[in-house]
């Protein structure tokens, strides 16, 4: 039993070192080997070791020399970003999403298919033509598939345990996927890997925490605590679009009153402007609109900057009731950065504005004038870029925190 132990410690400590030694070479862009292990704290030979391990499998190449410190100029190693790629799927409402990602997140082919009303096996069904698709357009060696969901979720199991607009219900996705592509497949909510997403890909990544609230059919917030994502002891940490803002509020698709969901959403603010437009002839709405049912997101973009006050009104209301849960967010957590992602950023300065005050005068003072609250940096491709992220996490560990000697 003592060998096998040992056997496996020894086995850990080498996964370890070649994590260590392919994440601080990423990071780093371009480092010599000497470089790697004065950075990594471990010997010149286990660095060289495990360098000409990760160059047999590709992963790692030697890209020329650098400048000499007096002696032999130093050979610089680099992580190959084609070496390896990976499915990243957003099951969004409307289309799902998906795309071919390499290691630096840059997206190599990409597939939108509407869904056209399809849910329960027909939706599960597209997401299989949406995997084969994109697995017949690269070439590369994938390490494995990862999707964004809407709904509540078992990340640990990859089972969707209910997504109401797909009409999915315990489905486990992940084993379906695995058995069919035999490929790891790792699940999670979408508005938890968009935050995944910003935290690797983002202008702004790095840092240790960060919140991102993703503004879509639903509202959600995907939190990174100490470089890694929380999901919470229910797998719904960040479940904010689902808790009660509005006292005898209109009625949610969950079944409660006055949601958050209910006044800030995609659906809510179409709804409301589609009310306006009904009910007012001269609303600017018409301009852009032929008919309230034509009113997107966009339309209702371009009434707010064309100053429509009426529009106004339900989009800085929409801000406000954000600015409560954002208050909220910060209160538990006291994170410094907190970004808004979806196509209802549009809205713009006025709109962050909104939510800045209203979470400034419902906070600690201390705590809110130190919280940034900005845009996503990430476009219409955050879920399906985040879930590339969390593949790249699990099988290369490049952007998990590591801790030196295990
Ligand atoms: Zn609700």
């Amino acid at each position: 039993m003592k060998r096998v132990a040992r056997k496996a410690t020894r086995q850990q400590t080498r996964r370890h070192n070649s994590r260590l030694v392919l994440k601080t070479i990423y990071d780093q862009g371009e480092i010599s080997r000497a470089d790697v292990a004065r950075a990594t704290r471990l010997t010149r030979p286990t660095v060289s070791d495990v360098v000409t391990e990760l160059m047999e499998k590709g992963l790692v190449e030697e890209v020329g020399h650098g400048p000499s410190a007096g002696g032999k100029p130093p050979i610089l190693l680099s992580v190959t970003d084609d070496s390896r790629h990976v499915i990243g799927i957003d099951l969004a409402a409307g289309e799902f999403r998906g795309g071919v990602v390499n290691l630096r997140g840059d997206v190599k082919h990409q597939v939108n298919v509407p869904l056209r009303g399809r849910d329960g096996d027909a939706a599960l069904t597209l997401v299989y033509e949406l995997v084969d698709e994109l697995i017949a357009a690269t070439d590369s060696h994938l390490l494995g598939i990862g999707i964004g969901t809407p709904g509540l979720m078992d990340a640990m199991n990859g089972v969707v345990r209910w997504a109401v607009n797909l009409n999915w219900q315990n489905l486990p996705l992940r084993s379906l996927l695995q058995e069919r592509y035999g490929l790891p497949v790792y699940v999670a909510n979408d508005s938890q890997v968009a935050a995944l997403a910003e935290y690797t890909f983002g202008e702004n990544r790095g840092g240790r925490n960060l919140i991102v609230i993703k503004i879509g059919h639903g509202i959600g917030a995907g939190i990174v605590l100490n470089g890694r994502l929380f999901y919470g002891d229910t797998f719904a940490a960040g479940e904010i679009g689902h808790v009660t803002v509005v006292e005898n509020g209109q009625q949610c698709r969950c079944g409660n009153f006055g949601c958050l969901e209910t006044v800030a959403s995609v659906g809510a603010i179409i709804q409301r402007a589609q009310a306006i437009a009904q009910n007012d002839p001269h609303s600017l709405l018409h301009q852009f609109a032929a008919s309230p049912e034509e009113i997107t997101v966009d339309v209702v973009c371009q009434a707010f900057e064309a100053g429509d006050e009426a529009v106004r009104q339900v989009i800085l209301e929409a801000g406000r009731y954000l600015g409560i849960a954002v208050a909220n967010l910060i209160g538990v957590l006291s994170t410094r950065r907190i970004l808004i992602a979806g196509n209802i950023s549009c809205f713009g300065e006025a709109w962050l504005e909104t939510i800045r005050q209203e979470m400034v005068q419902r906070a600690l003072a201390v705590v809110a004038r130190k919280t940034e609250v900005g845009i996503s940096s990430i476009g219409p491709n955050i879920v399906f870029l985040g879930a590339s992220a969390l593949v790249l996490t699990y099988e290369l560990g490049l952007f998990a925190p590591l801790v030196r000697g295990i």
